[in-house]
């Protein structure tokens, strides 16, 4: 039966398609948008549609901007020659964060895993390796999780990398197994990068 008019059901239906939204928050959620004031609403789908239309992949190292090249490949204080890997651009902010890091960063958008069927064809290597033809780079730091994921990334480039006579670092695995990124404090995010170890 449906309790709600078409155009409520449609936005609870909508909004529990996002990620961590079960239909009981979707309620909640659309009946909260329905008692805001127009304006804020407004304000809401308009950025929901600027971040859409504007976002893309920075050339550079592929994390998500509004530019072609991102502030951090832009800028000219940072260490080019150092390039840390990351799963993905919540985990380039955890260790933007911490401030300490001086490098600059490649966004892989994911992990090699062969059980869901995600190859390395599937994730932003090529961009990588590209980039490491074209500029001097000195260190690779793979920050990848440390789930099996994580891993089986690390140890796939660091077989592709290292031939080159690139050194490859991964970041200490004080980082608890399988624990994302984004969710480690910054000490123990520090103590990881410090704690780095050949590969
Ligand atoms: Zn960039």
């Amino acid at each position: 039966m449906d309790y709600y008019s078409s155009q409520i059901t449609k936005l609870i239906e909508e909004l529990s398609k996002l990620p961590g939204i079960g239909s009981k928050s979707a309620q909640r959620l659309a009946f909260h948008i329905i008692n805001m004031p127009r304006e804020q609403v407004e304000r809401l789908s308009t950025s929901i549609m600027d971040a859409k239309e504007n976002v893309r992949y920075c050339k550079e190292c592929c994390t998500l901007t509004d530019r072609e090249l991102c502030p951090i490949c832009a800028s000219s204080q940072r260490d080019h020659k150092t390039i840390m890997v990351v799963e993905n651009t919540r985990d380039l902010a955890a260790y933007e964060k911490t401030g300490r890091y001086e490098g600059v960063y490649h966004v892989l958008h994911g992990a090699i895993s062969p059980m869901l069927g995600i190859g390395p064809g599937d994730i932003r290597l090529k961009e990588l390796m590209n980039r490491l033809q074209r500029q001097e780079v000195e260190e690779v730091i793979i920050a990848t999780n440390s789930s099996l994921e994580g891993e089986t990334t690390a140890m796939y480039i660091s077989k592709l990398i290292k031939p080159a006579g690139i050194r490859v670092t991964r970041i200490a695995s004080g980082v608890p197994v399988g624990g994302d990124l984004e969710y480690i404090d910054e000490v123990t995010l520090l103590r990881a990068l410090d704690g780095r170890t050949e590969l």
